[in-house]
């Protein structure tokens, strides 16, 4: 095992639980605001449903959690797929430092900079 194996399992755990908390924040917050009638009705929604749901809500905290987790869960994701650690747009290796401040950033940093200049 590398360095970077290491460092990059270690930024996989560090999603997988914000994964788990997130889905337990998003969940509470559906059933407090009354989007979904019952936890019953949440154990069987799939996490896109969950999602979905909460970007529609309009209630800017719920909003919040919702963007998070479909960033944290295409990192998860990418994880299985073996692909952890890659740039979504050019393919290249994320900067360790970038992955440390944020493990479920999905672009380097010249594809961040390109976007921010052309979409900005
Ligand atoms: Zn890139």
């Amino acid at each position: 095992m590398t360095t970077s194996d290491i460092a990059y399992s270690e930024f996989q755990q560090r999603l997988e639980q914000e994964h788990l908390s997130l889905s337990q924040e998003i969940k509470q917050e559906l059933l407090l605001n009354t989007l979904v009638p019952s936890s019953a009705a949440i154990d069987k929604a799939e996490l896109s449903e969950l999602i979905l749901m909460a970007k529609s809500s309009f209630i800017p905290n719920l909003f919040d959690l919702a963007v998070r987790m479909e960033r944290v869960d295409a990192a998860v994701c990418s994880g299985k797929l073996g692909m952890y650690g890659l740039c979504a747009d050019c393919e290249e290796e994320i900067a360790h430092a970038d992955l440390e401040q944020d493990p479920a950033q999905p672009r380097c940093h010249d594809c961040r900079e390109h976007n921010r200049y052309h979409h900005n």
